[in-house]
């Protein structure tokens, strides 16, 4: 499965699978319409401009995660293992670990959207993250 798709759907987002929408005024228009076969949206753009790539752009998922209100866990459980806390349990980030932070935000090749696939699947089975 294409990884943006699966980590849409983890979100509980409809993938959306367009087909050209026959309404008969639709002739009348220069413009194409597309319908989602799954969820019966209508739209002008095409699967490509519809469906988000997490890979594209990093920020997408960091938004998503927010919106979730996991963000924190999920940046928690990206680091982890190389962040650690001090007598208050505060977490202190190294600039290492920050930099480690940028790689994910920086590259486009979908890294932080295959960590947030991991953090969702992990999530389900866990309740207490
Ligand atoms: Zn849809």
């Amino acid at each position: 499965m294409d990884p943006n798709r699966e980590f849409h759907e983890l979100l509980g987002k409809c993938w959306h699978d367009l087909v050209p929408n026959d309404w008969p005024h639709n002739r009348l228009l220069p413009i194409k319409h597309f319908k989602c076969t799954k969820c019966d949206i209508y739209t002008n753009s095409c699967e490509a401009d519809i469906n988000p790539d997490y890979a594209a752009d990093p920020r997408l998922v960091l938004r998503e995660m927010d919106r979730l209100g996991k963000l924190s866990a999920f940046m928690m459980w990206l680091w982890d293992s190389e962040s650690c806390e001090d007598d208050l349990g505060n977490v202190l980030m190294s600039g290492e670990s920050f930099l480690h932070l940028l790689d994910y935000i920086l590259d486009t090749t979908g890294k932080l959207r295959d960590e947030a696939i991991k953090f969702m699947k992990e999530i389900k089975d866990d309740s207490t993250i």
